[in-house]
């Protein structure tokens, strides 16, 4: 199917994706296969069973033909060619410290990471003897001077949660790999469309599938995804030792949602740069952090590795406002929403206290922060809400 004639794009294969795992069922969606149980023919072939086969059924809990059919759908987005479906985002992540990170063992965090990774980071190095150092997101090749010989693992989000520095995905890929350090990004943002980390050196990515993938606010589900047989045996291991799977009806939430997700997100962006680029205009706004925009830290790593941008950013609002003002235009906002997770239709704002929030490095501004995630509304709305609580609330 796929081979010679011209290069398909990422697009068109979501809509005509090059699986068939279950042949002679010729529905336009993957079967909801639902099972624990899954019979054998002879014991024979049970005991013949390795787990580290994936052509292999053995129990509900390891893979069914509609998760298989999720798990290549999504290897194929990120140019990768083994995932791992994880109950949620966090618990995608927190597979990667089981498999990688033993009592001795140095991890370095960006300061700027989504935060229940930090806590996790943090509980592994009160609990369980481990060296858990943050580093500033903007420090690319220099990480080098970080690593230690017990680094074991280095985590990247692009761009980060909540402020929006963009790293240099290839500079530290390329210290690390060269340093034999495995590297695991948090690439929820840019959801295998706007930017493709295994391309870049990345040997680990993690996609929180509970946004854009899932699309509908409505499902929980995480991945890793990897080019490297022998990282993606350990994940394996770690994932099955633990328990860990996913439901059927799940996946099929998902597989439903994934052929419009391209679309969905070129939207939020549209959206989301246009409401960005009218706020940078605003009295009441200090600053812009948009990683397209050339205000954000780390803006020629976006212009030089991605494509696209999504529907998040944030803004800080000037100093003179107070947080109890701010907390009063976020509430007074109609369209957005208060409430985490993000990547579905509807529209969301929060306010943030970044100093709280990192250790490594210093935060430059004085004023709050607000993080919006832009949904599917018609643009104009969301602008006239915008403004209408700027003015009520921020006035003078
Ligand atoms: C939401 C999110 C996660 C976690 O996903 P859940 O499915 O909510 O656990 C991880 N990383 C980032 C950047 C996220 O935004």
């Amino acid at each position: 199917m796929s081979e010679a004639g011209p290069k398909i794009h990422p697009q068109t294969l979501s809509v005509h994706p090059e699986d068939r795992i279950t042949p002679g069922w010729n529905a336009v969606q993957v079967p909801v296969a639902r099972a624990s149980t899954i019979l054998f023919p002879d014991l024979a072939s049970m005991r013949a069973l390795n787990w580290r086969d994936d052509s292999q059924w053995r129990y509900g809990l390891h893979a069914t033909p509609t998760s298989m059919a999720l798990q290549q759908r999504l290897a194929a987005l990120e140019g990768g060619q083994y995932t791992l479906l994880h109950p949620s985002g966090l618990s995608s992540i927190t597979n990667v410290y089981l498999a990688f990170v033993r009592p001795g063992d140095d991890v370095l965090i960006p300061d700027n990471v989504y935060s229940p990774n930090r806590d996790l980071g943090d509980w592994y190095a009160r609990d369980f003897g481990v060296s858990v150092r943050y580093y500033d997101p903007l420090i690319g090749e220099r990480i080098a001077d970080l690593i230690q010989p017990n680094t074991k693992l280095i985590w990247i989000e692009a761009p980060g949660s909540v402020t929006m520095e963009v790293p240099d995905v290839p500079a530290i890929a390329r210290v690390a790999r060269a340093k034999g350090v495995v590297t695991a990004i948090d690439s929820t943002y840019a959801a295998g469309i706007a930017f493709r980390p295994l391309e870049h050196g990345i040997d680990i990515v993690v996609q929180a599938l509970t946004k854009y993938q899932s699309g509908g606010s409505d499902v929980m589900m995480g991945a890793t995804i990897t080019r490297d047989s022998a990282l993606h045996t350990e994940l394996k291991r770690a994932r099955m030792l633990f328990g860990i799977g996913v439901s059927a009806d799940d996946c099929a939430l998902v597989l439903r949602s994934l052929p419009t997700m391209q679309l969905r997100y070129e939207a939020h962006d549209r959206s989301a740069l246009s409401l960005a680029t009218w706020l940078a205009t605003r009295p009441e706004v200090e600053a812009v952090l948009h990683p397209a925009l050339p205000s954000c830290p780390g803006h020629a790593h976006f212009a030089r590795d991605f494509t696209g941008a999504g529907g998040l950013f944030s803004i800080v609002l000037n100093a003179r406002y107070t947080s109890a003002q701010v907390d009063a235009f976020v509430e007074g906002l109609r369209f957005f929403k208060l409430g985490w997770s993000w990547g579905g239709a509807l529209s969301l704002a929060l306010p943030y206290d970044i100093r709280s929030m990192r250790t490594a490095t210093s935060w430059p501004y004085d004023g709050v922060l607000v993080r919006f995630f832009v949904g599917l509304e018609d643009t104009r709305d969301l602008r006239d809400d915008i403004e209408r609580s700027l003015t009520q609330h921020l006035a003078g």
